[in-house]
């Protein structure tokens, strides 16, 4: 039995299964209460080439391979049929993974608990009972649940870590507010069979603009993924189960109703609402959170489970590369998350940025007005370069790269706004309620 357990993570979602590996690689023992209540299907299917760097880190990237779909890249169709096509570069840049997958998730999931296990982290299938610290800690486990977890051996760990999803179970206990995002959408999805994907390449995911909202398609193997995103008022009057509302959103979109025409939906529908929320505070004494539990921006360009597990590597070499011995410092540990949340802060502000480009259309007016460019100008050749610069730190921005680049980002706020010509109104590409 195991009398030293200094981290206890609740939740073993991809965020906390990361974390419990990457301090199990470092030595520092680790337990996670998760529930094991994980369904069958969940969001989170389409994952950003920087996913595969820490994949590697973790030693499981031949094993995601066995049973993902290779991802080359992402299509973006707009309302009048054109399409953005961005593929991720062909040769890998300083050794960085130049593809990602799409995952079907609960085998994800599993995996990732596995490879922790096999590192050694002890994994208790219940929910951790908390309430309201003492002894210079904010939040604690019960004494009950101290005693009844024999691994714990009745000590209390030094370092409480959330990554409970979006059950913010810490921030919700400690009344921790957050900032809501502006949109107001639902979001259905299921798998499909017979379902057109409409990518270019073999596993690229499509988003489409639809009459209301978007979608997402993800080729999974043997399977596709089928999500709308719509606002809520958009659905109403279109049936009152997830499934019929699926089903009717899907009629009613010309793109989508054709590319399903012969479809078979062969799992449940899944709900997802109120998604878009980012924690006032990510850490107190003696706890900090990370993942959904500390903040998630909006899935359309799939930053999900790229920022989970970023969360995690940041606090790891954030935090525990300076030695366990900071958990009993208190004023250092806070000022290292403070730093760790400072970036986190700043990767959901570029996250929120670029994203922004496609609900407001700009992206596909920009694109729009780039292929007038070169019909006109593409045999000089500083169009050229130009549109290829461009296009790069674009890819840069979307797939994780470069998300954060102040050069990049600038780069797009001056095209959005000075390179936006002959193309009719920018609100014909954004997307609508
Ligand atoms: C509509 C939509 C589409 C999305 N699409 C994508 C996408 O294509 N790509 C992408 O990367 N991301 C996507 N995401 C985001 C992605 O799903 C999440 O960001 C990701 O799952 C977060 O991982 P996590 O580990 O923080 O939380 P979760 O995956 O939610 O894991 C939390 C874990 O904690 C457990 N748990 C909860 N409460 C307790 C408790 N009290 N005690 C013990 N255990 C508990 C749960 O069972 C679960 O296993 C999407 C999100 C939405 C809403």
């Amino acid at each position: 039995m195991n009398s030293k357990i200094e981290v206890a993570i609740v939740g073993g979602g991809p965020a906390g299964c990361t974390l419990a590996a990457l301090l199990a690689q470092r030595g520092i023992r680790t337990l996670v209460f998760d529930d094991d209540k994980r369904p069958d299907l969940l969001v989170g299917e389409s994952l950003l080439p920087s996913v595969v760097t820490l994949m590697r880190r973790l030693g499981i990237e031949e094993r995601v391979a066995a049973f993902s779909q290779h991802k080359p890249g992402v299509g973006f169709l707009a309302r009048d049929g054109s399409r953005l096509d961005f593929f991720f570069p062909q040769r890998a840049i300083k050794g960085r993974p130049n593809y990602a997958y799409n995952i079907p998730r609960p085998e994800y999931d599993n995996l990732l608990r596995t490879r922790a296990e096999e590192l050694g982290v002890v994994f208790v299938k219940r929910r951790a009972e908390l309430e309201g610290g003492n002894e210079g800690r904010e939040i604690q486990l019960t004494a009950a649940c101290l005693s009844e977890v024999p691994e714990l051996a009745g000590k209390h760990p030094k370092l409480l870590v959330d990554s409970t999803g979006r059950a913010r179970v810490f921030a919700r206990l400690l009344g921790v507010d957050a900032a809501r995002g502006k949109r107001n959408d639902v979001a259905y999805f299921a798998h499909f069979e017979n379902f057109e994907s409409e990518g270019q390449r073999d596993g690229q995911v499509v988003i489409t603009t639809l009459e209301h909202g978007w979608s997402w398609r993800i080729p999974l193997p043997g399977r596709l993924s089928v999500g709308v995103v719509v606002d809520k008022s958009a659905v109403k009057g279109r049936g009152e189960t997830a499934e019929e509302r699926l089903e009717a959103t899907i009629e009613a979109e010309p793109v989508l109703a054709a590319a399903g025409k012969g479809r078979r939906r062969i799992t449940p529908v899944m709900t997802y609402t109120n998604y878009q929320l980012i924690s006032e505070r990510g850490h107190g004494p003696g706890w900090v959170a990370m993942g959904d539990a500390f903040g998630f921006v909006d899935p359309m360009l799939s930053p999900g489970l790229f920022m989970a597990m970023h969360s995690a590597d940041l606090l790891d070499s954030g935090v525990f590369a300076k030695g366990i011995g900071i958990l009993d410092q208190p004023e250092r540990l806070a000022k290292a998350f403070d730093r760790v949340f400072a970036e986190l802060r700043d990767w959901h502000e570029a996250w929120g940025e670029v994203i922004e480009y496609f609900y407001t259309g700009q992206m596909y007016a920009l694109h729009a007005a780039g292929e007038q460019l070169s019909e006109k100008y593409g045999k000089f050749a500083l169009p050229r370069l130009m549109e290829k610069h461009l296009t790069s730190q674009i890819t840069r921005l979307l797939s994780g790269v470069a998300t954060r680049s102040r050069y990049g980002r600038n780069l797009l706020k001056f095209s959005t706004k000075h390179l936006i010509w002959d193309v009719g109104p920018v609100e014909d590409y954004a997307i609508r309620a």
